[in-house]
């Protein structure tokens, strides 16, 4: 199917923005003169301009227009309780006022207490904190190349596992599928040891690691895809992977980045009955702070630690462990698991309620809509939710070789189109909806709903 012309819509719904969004215009105008295109992170830098927000409290952000949005992007999936939670801010605001938070340069007790909880509740033997996703990706491969003695670094296309070097490959689709590098300047030798195979997929998998038997160093991999579609793996692809890392000496890492402590206070490979030889956490775990950590079996963990050499230099980093992030960290983590018994089932339930809700909205209205991935035998309710408008109705989408292809799904209506109209009813929706926090309400989804009948009747689908 050829992508439809949205040109003049898109020209419309921006005008439109314009008017309705002022001053975050006015203030885009400034920014672009001084940063590129007008701030930093592509996902958050929406055409015309950005709603510029000066206020957050659970669902909802507040624009520098007055506008009370609905937020389905709670940072990137970090903030499962939603936007500053009283729960973390209040620790980090009596920490203010008491001599601590901004102390960098030394270590507390802070970080010691949270690798214990990780530790605890992720079945890492060891941990070690640096300050962005990507880093903890980095450095996890790093220690698995030094681990195995091996180059090659196996990951799935449509994989995000942050931009450095060995991650810059296979994430976006192009003509030929995943296999592109996706950034210029990464080296071609680089480029050339990463081998892109396909998400759930288990006879490929097999495949891949037969064909490049010896030189694989790891096999990173998300339980549940974020980028390529908020799809959970199926267990006998990830228990196939174990088998398979095991069966050829590969260090298997679970990029739990999104995934940890978002289906249960700790890891998902639990769930999974999975357990990863390295597996990296981010987001949700640093409270709304930039946290991240890798961990896994000491022998690994080990190769940067002082027994062995340090060979592994996973060991800089100006922020590294700050005081503050690792006390919203430890805080929120806290709370996690004091209230795990309602924390989760509350998302569930209103995960469920709200693909009910939305399903019926655009069935309703005659659109055809779908949740990737749908439901699994291990994440039986999602509550992160992309949300893709096949051209025909060919059954489940499991792979991000179809949720992201454009021939099969129409990705400028659900990321450029709908994402703009909505943004004029005060909803922002990110990759057709994004994540729910326990901050949203079953009030918060008929709001949703609503917005999406609005948004349809004015891009002219209803
Ligand atoms: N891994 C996964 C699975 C991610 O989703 C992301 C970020 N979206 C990263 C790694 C990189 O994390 P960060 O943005 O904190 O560098």
């Amino acid at each position: 199917m050829p992508p439809r012309d949205y040109s003049q819509l898109i020209q419309k719904l921006q005008d439109e923005y314009r008017a309705y969004a002022p001053r975050s215009g006015a203030i885009q105008a400034q920014a672009a003169k001084v940063l590129v295109d007008g701030g930093s992170h592509t996902l958050r830098l929406i055409e015309p301009f950005p709603p510029r927000i000066r206020h957050a409290s659970g669902a909802y952000v507040e624009d520098e227009d007055g506008h009370r949005i609905l937020d389905f992007w709670q940072g990137h999936y970090a903030n499962i309780l939603g936007h500053n939670p009283p729960a973390v801010t209040g620790a980090l605001a009596a920490a203010f006022t008491d001599g601590q938070g901004l102390q960098t340069g030394f270590v507390e007790t802070h970080q010691a207490e949270l690798a214990e909880l990780i530790c605890r509740q992720t079945g890492a033997e060891r941990v070690r904190f640096t300050t962005s996703g990507t880093l903890s990706t980095m450095y996890a491969i790093l220690l698995a190349r030094a681990f195995t003695g091996r180059e090659m670094v196996l990951k799935v296309g449509g994989g995000w596992h942050g931009a450095h070097l060995w991650g810059l490959k296979g994430v976006g689709m192009r003509e030929h599928g995943f296999k592109q590098v996706d950034s210029v300047g990464v080296p071609d030798a680089l480029a050339d040891d990463v081998i892109v195979t396909a998400f759930n997929d288990t006879q490929r998998l097999e495949e891949d690691f037969k064909k490049n038997q010896g030189c694989v160093a790891c096999f990173i991999v998300e339980p549940v895809i974020g980028a390529g579609g908020m799809i959970p793996a199926s267990r006998e692809y990830l228990e196939t992977a174990r088998r398979l890392c095991d069966q050829h000496g590969v260090v298997l890492i679970f990029d739990e980045v999104i995934s940890g402590f978002r289906y249960r206070a700790g890891d998902v490979g639990l769930l999974y009955g999975v357990r990863p030889d390295l597996l990296t956490l981010g987001k949700i775990i640093g409270g709304g702070m930039p946290v991240a950590a890798v961990g896994g079996r000491a022998e690994i963990m080990a190769l940067t630690g002082r027994s062995k050499g340090a060979k592994v230099k996973f060991s800089g980093g100006t922020f590294s462990g700050h005081p503050a992030g690792m006390l919203a960290a430890k805080t929120l983590i806290h709370y996690l698991i004091a209230n795990e018994d309602q924390i989760y089932p509350q998302l569930n339930a209103l995960g469920k309620l709200l693909r009910k809700r939305v399903m019926e909205t655009f069935k309703q209205a005659g659109v055809l809509a779908r949740f990737a991935g749908g439901e699994s035998e291990v994440i039986a309710v999602n509550s992160l939710n992309q949300l893709v408008f096949p051209y025909e109705d060919t059954g489940l989408l499991t792979m991000p070789g179809q949720v992201l292809n454009p021939e099969v799904v129409d990705v400028t209506l659900g990321e450029k189109v709908l994402k703009l109209a909505m943004l004029l009813e005060d909803v922002h929706i990110v990759h057709g909806l994004g994540a729910l926090s326990t901050a949203h309400t079953e009030a918060d989804i008929e709001r949703l709903c609503g917005a999406y009948q609005r948004a349809m009747a004015r891009i002219g689908l209803i």
